[in-house]
């Protein structure tokens, strides 16, 4: 573990816990890269023993590129997260499925591992420049596709 990553024994923490985090870099392939700072408002709250919640709000923007026509865009990510904390030793028993569950080492929690994976789940799956871009695109690539699709119908 790099000396850089900061973790927290919540086991032994004195709750409500406030953050206010910046980060400049993320450890995550298949976004776009970090424009201005991810910035995260968070409060952990002790709900009860090994079972807490975490709050708060998560901003950023990105640069990525059009899925389409490989513009370079920019991504304005905001949301709110709303997670209950178990020790991952827990995460094979644990059949309720209330509430959406992060599960890590409880004595070693590391935030930005948290705040990464919500990152994660919230951008977007399609990037487009024009939400009609993509359509123009595949629409191109079918009409230039077109002599092709019929030798290949010819074929079958
Ligand atoms: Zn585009």
């Amino acid at each position: 573990m790099s000396k850089d990553i900061k973790t927290i024994n919540l086991k032994e923490g004195s709750f409500p816990i406030k953050m206010n985090l910046i980060y400049e870099d993320i450890d995550l392939q298949n976004i776009g890269r970090i424009k201005d700072s991810i910035s995260g408002k968070i409060v952990i709250t002790l709900i009860s023993k090994e079972l807490f919640r975490c709050e708060g709000s998560i901003n950023s923007v990105f640069i990525d590129n059009c899925q389409s026509c490989l513009k370079e865009i920019q991504v304005n990510l905001s949301f709110f997260s709303n997670l209950v904390i178990k020790d991952k030793s827990v995460m094979m028993d644990d059949d309720s499925n209330q509430d959406q569950t992060h599960y890590q080492n409880l004595e070693y929690f590391d935030i930005k591992q948290l705040i990464q994976e919500e990152v994660s789940l919230n951008y977007p799956n399609i990037v487009k420049c024009d939400e009609n871009c993509l359509e123009i695109k595949s629409l191109e690539k079918a009409e230039k596709n077109l002599p092709f699709k019929k030798i290949r119908d010819l074929i079958d």
